[in-house]
């Protein structure tokens, strides 16, 4: 299989502000030019742009093409299962979203060491096994957003699961939250296939700021920055594919081109990456990337990611009219960062563990003052 995943997480819009309004036309095109070019790999999730990604999924790839042209990953959303029967509920209406009788790829999805506790109490790990016996999936695993030694547990308790979906990219690779390479040996340690999502920190690393861009392109002046994040996450052992949101055919393009025979890094490459990385990280306020999962359910319709959005660009390129602009008008039909009324709905939901009112204090304090 090509190591390039096609993420349908971050789909062409047709409304900016409302990520449900996937341009579905768009996607066909793009999802046409991926298998055209013999990638197979598609990845969505009941939770995804708002609950449509999977009807698109069906639109563009299932209703078009034989079901041996591509391999399909769907994932259980854990934050919504309040008891055993839910699971088969959401499976149910899983498989109606997208037409598919079987995935390929099945995952609980965004485990951590609480929703790990509540899979253990509700039989979640039963039920995939279950779905397995049945031929409704073909490899159970699940994606995880905590610390290596969770993860350790959660693999060693259950060596049924299959393979593991982990965060990995340049920036985070040392990070003390995220532990991207304390994850990665974990999960090679147990001998697990590893799944790659965020190789670009939700499009953070295809934008660098301009000294590690200058840096990259010293290094390899044809090479788009998002190479090189790509090409690091694919260079590891034992990763299976490496999963890209793309929003336009030019990035599906570049991606493609970068994986279709992907050269691994040379040690004068990876210290350039770790230069890089040490630039970048400095210049991030807050970590997000972009994944929407706290939005839904905000009681005063913050749009969170966005917010995050502006604020990280302020710190890089400081406090411009157009990001001020840009604040001014998504604030306008929706829930300013100062309305923020500390719920912890958000939280609760965010697989990056942002204290997000903190940083919504932080955001209003910069755009509101
Ligand atoms: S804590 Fe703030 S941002 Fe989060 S859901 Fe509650 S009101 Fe919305
Ligand atoms: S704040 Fe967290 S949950 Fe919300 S978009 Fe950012 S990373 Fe995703």
């Amino acid at each position: 299989m090509k190591k390039l995943g096609f993420g349908l997480m971050r789909l062409p819009l047709t409304r900016p502000e409302d990520q449900r309004s996937v341009d579905q036309g768009a996607v066909n095109s793009m999802t046409a030019a991926f298998l055209d070019r013999g990638f197979t790999y598609f990845d969505t999730a009941y939770a995804y742009h708002g609950g449509v990604s999977e009807g698109v999924f069906k639109k563009a790839v299932m209703e078009r093409y034989g079901r041996e042209a591509f391999t399909i990953a769907d994932k259980m959303p854990m934050w919504l299962i309040k008891e055993t029967a839910d699971y088969q509920r959401i499976f149910d209406e899983q498989t109606a979203r997208t037409g598919a009788a079987c995935f390929d790829y099945y995952l609980l999805h965004a485990l951590d060491a609480g929703s790990y506790a509540k899979a253990l109490e509700t039989g979640g790990f039963e039920f995939v096994q279950r779905l397995k016996a049945e031929g409704k999936i073909r490899r159970a695993g699940f994606s995880f957003h905590d610390k290596a030694p969770v993860l350790d547990q959660i693999l060693t308790q259950h060596p049924e699961m299959e393979f593991v979906q982990l965060q990995i990219n340049y920036i985070d690779w040392e990070d003390e939250n995220v532990q991207s390479r304390a994850c990665y040996e974990t999960a090679r340690k147990h001998g697990k296939p590893v799944i790659v999502m965020e190789p670009v920190k939700g499009g953070c690393l295809a934008s660098p700021p301009a000294e590690a861009e200058q840096l990259l392109r010293a290094q390899a002046p044809a090479a788009s920055a998002a190479s090189w994040a790509i090409r690091f996450a694919a260079s590891l052992d034992g990763v299976l594919v490496v999963l890209s949101g793309m929003s336009t055919m030019d990035q599906l393009e570049d991606n493609m081109a970068i994986l279709e025979d992907p050269a691994p890094l040379t040690p004068e490459e990876g210290e350039v990456i770790r230069r890089a990385a040490g630039i970048i990280g400095g210049q991030i306020a807050v970590p997000c990337t972009g994944c929407g999962y706290c939005v839904e359910g905000c009681p005063q319709r913050i749009p969170i990611p966005r917010y995050f959005t502006f604020f990280n660009d302020q710190k890089r390129y400081g406090l411009l009219p157009s990001i001020l602009g840009s604040y001014s008008l998504a604030s306008k039909g929706a829930g300013k960062a100062s309305g923020c009324v500390s719920c912890g709905q958000c939280e609760a939901h965010c697989p990056q563990h942002i204290p997000i009112p903190g940083e919504l204090r932080k955001v209003a304090a910069v755009f509101e003052s």
